[in-house]
């Protein structure tokens, strides 16, 4: 982050979230490692058409650290892709550090309505998988969307306040 860049609170919240996401995923990984295939290089479910408002203004300062080139080619694919998202380029992702909370839990054990759910490619040939090891999708939701809603109110930018940003619109020049 710039120095003495003020930055809305909500941005510290967001942050302490990543903070426990990425905390799940290390004790996943090293419960289940031999069990999931999630790795670099694989972006099947790199499918993203829009973020909440808080993820594109991350997303937007990842923009700005990216090589003439990288930019370039968010550029090409904002204009010419509809489903895959504008930021995979040669199977990696070009902001992974500042990547969204969809994409730091998908395709591991989440639970919804009482199902649990995870990648297909994942866990095969297991009986079952421990419940501090599924993340309680309801919750991270509710999480998000009360952080978000901070963000907005706070944020005196037009192009944040809105319901869900574009990926195609973050590359701003
Ligand atoms: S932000 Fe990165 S990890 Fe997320 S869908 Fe796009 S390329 Fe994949």
């Amino acid at each position: 982050m710039m120095q003495n860049e003020v930055l809305p609170s909500s941005i510290s919240l967001y942050l302490g979230l990543l903070e426990k996401i990425d905390a799940f995923e290390k004790a996943l990984l090293e419960k289940y490692g031999e069990h999931i295939s999630c790795r670099k290089g694989c972006s099947e479910c790199c499918v993203l058409e829009s973020v909440f408002p808080i993820e594109a203004f991350m997303m937007r300062r990842a923009v700005t650290d990216l090589a003439p080139e990288e930019r370039t080619a968010v550029r090409e694919n904002s204009e010419n892709r509809r489903e895959q998202c504008v930021f995979l380029e040669g199977g990696n992702c070009m902001i992974y550090g500042s990547r969204p909370v969809i994409c730091r839990t998908h395709g591991y054990p989440i639970e919804m309505d009482g199902e649990v759910d995870f990648c297909l490619k994942n866990f095969k040939g297991l009986a079952g998988i421990d419940g501090d090891s599924i993340l309680d999708l309801e919750l991270l939701n509710t999480m998000i969307a009360a952080i978000n809603l901070r963000f907005v109110n706070e944020t005196d930018d037009d192009f944040f306040r809105r319901d869900r940003v574009p990926l195609a619109e973050i590359l701003s020049d």
